[in-house]
C-alpha cells in the first residue's frame, strides 16, 4: 500500500492521520479538507474560544511537523472507486490505496436572513463579537449547542431568549429529569426558556442550533451504503473494503455519533484496520457538555423505558442518574460528579446487575460495587 487519502480534515480526519504515522505506515498520507486550518477540536468553540479565554489555534490538533501531506482549503467533489481515484474541486485528482471519509456534518439552516450558526472556527469569531456588543440574542433550538451558546452569551452580558420547538430541552439525547434540570439552571441565570415554540425570538442577534446534517453525498453518489450516515462495520469499514469512514459522518446500525470521544477513537480504529491491525471500536459511547458552572457528562444511551435510579442531590448541582435495563446499568449522566461516571461506564462495561438502592446510597461508595457482584 503506497498512498492513504483522507477527506475532511477534522478531529475525525486529524486523528486518522495521526494513527497512520503512530502505526508505523511509512507511505503517503494525503489529508484533503475544505477549511483554512489544521486538524482541530471544536468543543472549544462554544466554550472556552466563544469566550474568549482561549485562542483558536489551541484546538489545533498536531504536534507540529507530522509528516502528512496536508491540503487545507481543498474541496474533495467525486470518488472514482473504479479506478481508486479522488477528483477535487480544482480539477485534479488523487490516487488512493485506501480512503478514510472523515467529512463530518454540517448545521442544519433555517430561513432566517442573518442568523448566525457554529460550527467552524470563523462561526465561534463572527459569533463572539456578535455577544461582545451586549445586546439581546435569541437562540433557536434547546439542544447543547444552543444551551452552550446561552451560557456564554449570559456570561458575556447578553439578555438570552432560548426557544425550543419540543416541549423539553434537549429531547433527543436526555429524560424530562435531565431537560427540567437544565431549564431551572438556565432560568437561575436569567435566561428565558420558550418551550413548544416555533416563532424565533426579537433578538439583535439570532444564533440557529438546531442540529446537523451529515455530510454523505460523496459517498452516496458513489454508491457507497448510506443509511442516517455512511454506514460502516466495527472496524469502521463502508461496503468497499478499501473506503473507510469515522466520525459524525459514520453510522453503525443506523446509529450515528456526534461526539468528541467517538471522532477520535473511531477514527483511531479505523485508521488501524485498514493497515490490517484489525481494530474493532466498541466504546460504551460518552458525551459531556459544560454550561456556567455545570459538567454534565452522558455514558451510554438513555432510552425511554429505562429506570432511573438518583444519587446525590439535584438542588446542590452535584447528582448522578444511573439509567437501568433490566437491573443492570445501561447509561449514565453526571452533574459534576464525573468520578461517578467513571464508574457508571465500568459497570456498564460488566454488565452486572446492581441493586438500585446500593446505586442511590451516598454512603455507601460506588467503587464497592464494582468490586462485589
Ligand atoms: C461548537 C461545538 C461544540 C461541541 N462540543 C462538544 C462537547 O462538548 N462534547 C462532545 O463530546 N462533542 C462536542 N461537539 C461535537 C464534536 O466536536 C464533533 O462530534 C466532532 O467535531 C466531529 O468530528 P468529525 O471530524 O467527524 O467532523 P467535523 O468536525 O465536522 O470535520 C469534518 C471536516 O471535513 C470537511 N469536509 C467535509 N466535506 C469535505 C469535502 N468534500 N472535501 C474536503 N473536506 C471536507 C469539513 O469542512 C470539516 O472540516 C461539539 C461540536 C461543535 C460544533
Amino acid at each position: 500500500m503506497e498512498r492513504v487519502v483522507i477527506i475532511g480534515a477534522g478531529q475525525a480526519g486529524g486523528w486518522a492521520a495521526k494513527t497512520l504515522r503512530d502505526e508505523g505506515f511509512t507511505g503517503e498520507v494525503v489529508l484533503v479538507g475544505e477549511e483554512a486550518h489544521p486538524p482541530h477540536e471544536r468543543p472549544p468553540l462554544s466554550k472556552d474560544v466563544l469566550l474568549g479565554t482561549k485562542p483558536p489555534e489551541s484546538t489545533y490538533l498536531w504536534p507540529a511537523g507530522l509528516d502528512v501531506d496536508f491540503r487545507p482549503k481543498t474541496r474533495a467533489v467525486a470518488l472514482d472507486r473504479a479506478a481508486h481515484r479522488v477528483e477535487l474541486a480544482d480539477g485534479s485528482s488523487l490516487a488512493y490505496d485506501k480512503l478514510v471519509l472523515a467529512t463530518g456534518a454540517r448545521v442544519r439552516r433555517l430561513e432566517h436572513p442573518g442568523a448566525l450558526y457554529l460550527r467552524t472556527i470563523e462561526d465561534a469569531l463572527a459569533l463572539r463579537a456578535a455577544l461582545l456588543r451586549q445586546g439581546s440574542v435569541g437562540v433557536i433550538g434547546g439542544g447543547w449547542i444552543g444551551l452552550e451558546v446561552a451560557a456564554a452569551a449570559r456570561r458575556l452580558g447578553c439578555a438570552v431568549t432560548v426557544v425550543e420547538l419540543a416541549p423539553r430541552l434537549c429531547p433527543r439525547v436526555v429524560p424530562p429529569v435531565l431537560s427540567d434540570y437544565l431549564k431551572r439552571l438556565h432560568e437561575r441565570q436569567g435566561v428565558e426558556i420558550r418551550l413548544g415554540i416555533a416563532e424565533p425570538p426579537n433578538a439583535d442577534t439570532i444564533v440557529v442550533g438546531v442540529g446537523v446534517v451529515p455530510n454523505v453525498e460523496l459517498a452516496e453518489a458513489a454508491g457507497l451504503a448510506v443509511a442516517n450516515g455512511i454506514a460502516v462495520d466495527a472496524f469502521g469499514a463502508t461496503s468497499d473494503p478499501d473506503i473507510y469512514a469515522a466520525g459524525d459522518v459514520a453510522s453503525r446500525d443506523g446509529v450515528r455519533l456526534e461526539s468528541w470521544a467517538n471522532a477520535q477513537n473511531q477514527a483511531i480504529a479505523a485508521a488501524k484496520s485498514l493497515l490490517g491491525r484489525k481494530t474493532p471500536y466498541d466504546e460504551v459511547p460518552w458525551f459531556w457538555s459544560d454550561q456556567y458552572d455545570v459538567n454534565l457528562q452522558l455514558v451510554g444511551l438513555p432510552k425511554a423505558g429505562h429506570e432511573i435510579v438518583l444519587r446525590g442531590r439535584v438542588e446542590e448541582d452535584r447528582f448522578s442518574l444511573f439509567f437501568l435495563e433490566e437491573g443492570r446499568v445501561a447509561a449514565a449522566a453526571s452533574v459534576n460528579a464525573p468520578r461517578d461516571l467513571r464508574i457508571a461506564r465500568r459497570l456498564i462495561e460488566l454488565g452486572r446487575t446492581v441493586d438500585p438502592a446500593a446505586l442511590a446510597d451516598e454512603t455507601r461508595p460506588l467503587q464497592t460495587l464494582l468490586k462485589n457482584p
